[in-house]
């Protein structure tokens, strides 16, 4: 049997560390390039000459997005690879730009070989997916679910505005609305993404297939008591507002058991007591509870079961309870058609995967509501990543670009539809 077409590992390799210098900090080891900064606009120009230098066109459109082209025997629709190339602060090498620049090599590699595409291919490295301004914005902007309202008053955590950041780079805000992209465009879309978690690592196996993106809701919570002398109030005729959440934290495990899957997560990651002094008896107990899950039901199973448990609790230990629901995004399922496509090729290329979950956001998730949509994981070792010592082995980079190539070219080439046609 002939080997099967591989992309260049040293190519990929070397855009992956070029891309890495552009807003690299070397104090902190880690890559500054948040969305709309210099940096970031910096990484966008150099990444459309990358394109222009090995002959494909590029173009960036009005909300910050970068589109490369390579042109099929048919004018479409487009098969769409991609991921993001702005970074958290201190952000590691592979987190988005991965699924880009594994795209660029995709594309060079259909040249090198001279390979028949039906369908043209495109690779999009998206605008603002990490958060600066909320997330997702350039994804957001081609699937068309901007608001103009939302692009007036967007703001980052140092109320810079997304509208003057965008002026500063040259663009305006509200013509992102005109990046959105006629659905039609788009025969599919799939992303290739580091794991940014600990699965793929324990279980030893080189890829992930991911089968949904999980919901998330976020709860601000508050358990209200009577804050009292920790001296003379007896144990049980206190209004301890601390014991009511310990409780509820206790409780987490068998909710879950009971309403969840073991995809659901239930976190309670910021607390704060009042009046938060150590001789007083705590009055009031604040935090933030975050609810995940792939399956809508289970998430709203979950958050019906904490409110009951909530509520319960607050009666046996003499509190009152509130919550203000904050967030609540859906989950987003990957479309079958892609998820076997991605496993077809992987049995061929003889990978062991894993069908697995999405616990974090991606731009898959805002593809997948416009066009057939799928995203596959490789292994980020300790699980560790939006930090500076993100790594991954060069081999699973191998093996994850030579699967989205080949699952790509399936798309490209669909049966029937020959170089003769
Ligand atoms: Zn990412």
């Amino acid at each position: 049997m002939t080997q099967p077409i591989a992309i260049k590992l040293p190519r990929l390799q070397n855009d992956l560390l070029e891309l890495f210098r552009i807003g690299y900090d070397a104090d902190s080891k880690g890559v500054f390039r948040m969305g709309f900064t210099e940096a970031d606009m910096q990484a966008r120009d150099w990444l459309i000459k990358k394109f222009e230098q090995e002959g494909f066109s590029a173009r960036m459109d009005s909300a910050g997005n970068i589109i490369g082209s390579m042109p099929g025997q048919h004018s479409g629709p487009v098969v769409a690879i991609g991921s993001h190339i702005d970074s958290v602060p201190a952000g590691g090498m592979f987190d988005g730009s991965l699924g880009v620049l594994a795209g660029l090599e995709c594309m060079r590699t259909v040249r090198d070989h001279d390979l028949y595409c039906h369908y043209p291919l495109e690779v999009y490295a998206f605008a603002e997916e990490e958060g600066r301004f909320g997330g997702m914005m350039g994804v957001q902007a081609i699937a068309g679910e901007l608001t103009p309202q939302w692009l007036e008053t967007a703001h980052d955590a140092n109320h810079v505005l997304l509208k003057d950041e965008m002026a500063r780079a040259g663009l305006s805000a509200l013509e992102a609305l005109n990046a959105r992209v006629d659905p039609k465009h788009f025969h599919a879309f799939l992303e290739l993404h580091i794991e940014q978690g600990p699965v793929l690592e324990r279980i030893k196996k080189p890829v992930g297939v991911v089968d949904a993106i999980s919901g998330v809701y976020k709860w601000l919570v508050r358990l209200i008591g009577k804050a009292n002398h920790a001296g003379t109030a007896p144990m049980d005729m206190r209004s301890d507002a601390f014991m009511g959440l310990a409780d509820f934290a206790h409780e987490i495990p068998r909710i879950i058991e009971e309403d969840g899957t073991d995809k659901s997560r239930l976190t309670i990651g910021w607390v704060k007591l009042k009046p938060g002094y150590a001789h007083t008896v705590p009055g009031e107990a604040e935090f933030t509870l975050v609810g995940r899950d792939t399956d809508p039901q289970v998430m709203q199973d979950l958050a019906d079961s904490c409110r009951r448990v909530l509520s319960a609790i607050a009666r046996r230990h003499n509190l009152m309870f509130e919550f203000e629901q904050m967030s609540w995004l859906a989950p987003q399922a990957m479309s079958d058609e892609v998820i076997q496509a991605f496993c077809r090729r992987a049995e061929a290329l003889q990978l062991d995967y894993e069908v697995m979950p999405s616990g974090a956001g991606h731009d898959a998730q805002y593809m997948a509501r416009i066009t057939p949509t799928g995203l596959i994981f490789i292994p980020s070792i300790g699980g560790i990543s939006h930090a500076p010592d993100e790594w991954t082995h060069w081999q699973d980079v191998e093996i994850g670009a030579n699967l989205l190539l080949h699952t790509a070219l399936d798309f490209a080439r669909p049966s029937g539809k020959t170089q003769s046609a």
